[in-house]
């Protein structure tokens, strides 16, 4: 079947195998050639096949030689239906891996379930604990296993109605978008789809089991961005979550010292993720992010931050780094004062006679198709490929 790239209202519907493959080579490629980390030895990352996830997935097993067990939502080809990118990027990454003589496993399924929690569990008592517990979930929905209720996560502001000026990455087109404040059932939905309280169930389980090794460290991942996107990410709903999940890692922790091991958050850099390209403004924000930090040097993708987050935080020996508020801080390129100024001042100033000037809008969407496979160097997308 010859695979063009599907968009329906800027969601991209399909996959390729053959560009997803290239992707997850280079970030393999790209770990190796950065050396390795004396990190951990067994590693479980929920989420792991996108994305952050994805990323840690790489740096543990290529950087660390660690052990692996992925759980994530994904599905097979079906049909005329490619498979999801995650099933691509797994798959092609489990057989990268076992080639490489790594140990890696992936539990299809529902991460906020008992039934994969069991699933996951179980495979843990057969291999062992591990050392290391990343969480990385980006989800719509949840249900909430006690209860059977289900939530769905909201991208709103809190408090006053919110109109900002983006851009439509796909066509280039300034817009207005406008969102009416979040309900306070909306804003305690995000919450418990995007919070800690899975993540909390997660560790309590291998706890329990006694799976978590000595030492054992838990890291999930935040974003907090500058003022220009405060009001719909920080400050608004998917913000209240974060906050409830960066109060998780710090009761985890306590709970974690049963086993000499902590639990942080971490705040990470905009990348082009799935999950990124919904959120409202920041595609404007982002735009302008990516030609400023490339201006400076200081691009970096999914595997750059992990990388750096395993080789300059977690693990460096030492204690690990963090803010005032207990977060590790990998967004400090981001953040850094010249690249926010810089930042602003093109905000103000970007249009459409300036766009490909002040912005990096078309390698931002050329990023986009590639994390969906499409549009990936050296890539014959007239070949027929079994998906
Ligand atoms: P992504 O969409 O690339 O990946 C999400 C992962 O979650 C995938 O592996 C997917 O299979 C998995 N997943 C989703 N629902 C699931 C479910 N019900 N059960 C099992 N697995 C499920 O997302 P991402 O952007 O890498 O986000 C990961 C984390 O990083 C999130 O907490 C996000 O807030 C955070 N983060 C993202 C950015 C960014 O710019 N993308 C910046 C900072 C922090």
């Amino acid at each position: 079947m010859v695979i063009k790239p599907m968009i329906r209202s800027n969601i991209c519907m399909n996959a390729h195998p053959v560009g997803l493959a290239r992707e997850v080579r280079k970030q393999i490629d790209y770990v190796k050639e950065r050396g390795s980390i004396p990190g951990p030895t067994r590693v479980l990352v929920i989420g792991g096949s996108a994305g952050y996830g994805l990323a840690s997935r790489i740096v543990a097993a290529w950087g660390c030689g660690a052990a692996t067990v992925n759980v994530a939502y994904e599905k097979p080809a079906s049909g005329t239906r490619t498979a999801t990118v995650g099933w691509y990027n797994t798959e092609y990454l489990e057989d990268q891996a076992r080639a490489d003589g790594l140990d890696v496993s992936t539990v299809y399924g529902d991460a906020f379930s008992d039934e994969v929690k069991d699933q996951t569990i179980s495979l843990l008592r057969e291999t062992g604990g591990v050392d290391l517990v990343v969480y990385s979930l980006a989800a719509p929905v949840r249900t909430d296993p006690r209860t059977g209720e289900t939530y769905r996560s909201a991208l709103k502001p809190v408090g006053e109605p919110f109109t900002a000026r983006t851009i439509d990455t796909m066509t280039g087109e300034f817009r207005t978008v406008s969102a009416e404040p979040a309900t306070e059932e909306e804003i305690h939905s995000t919450v418990k789809v995007m919070g800690g309280e899975d993540w909390e169930l997660w560790i309590d389980r291998l706890l329990e089991e006694e799976l978590l090794l000595p030492g054992a460290m838990s890291v999930a991942y935040s974003y907090i961005g500058p003022e220009l996107v405060k009001r719909v990410y920080r400050e608004g709903s998917i913000g209240k979550a974060k906050e409830h999940l960066e109060a998780t890692a710090k009761e985890l922790s306590r709970r974690l010292e049963s086993v000499g091991g902590a639990a942080y958050v971490s705040v990470n850099k905009a990348v082009v993720t799935r999950a990124s390209s919904v959120i409202p403004v920041v595609p404007l924000y982002g735009v302008i992010l990516f030609r400023v930090m490339k201006e400076k040097g200081l691009h970096e993708g999914p595997i750059e931050q992990v990388y750096r987050l395993f080789a300059d935080r977690l693990y460096t020996g030492g204690s690990v780094p963090v803010d005032e508020e207990g977060r590790i801080r990998i967004d400090d390129w981001e953040m850094r004062d010249d690249v926010q100024q810089r930042v602003s001042e093109l905000f103000e100033t970007v249009d459409d006679s300036n766009l490909r000037e002040f912005t990096d809008i078309d390698e931002y969407h050329r990023e986009f198709l590639r994390i969906h496979g499409f549009g990936v160097e050296g890539v014959d997308y007239d070949a027929d490929v079994e998906p």
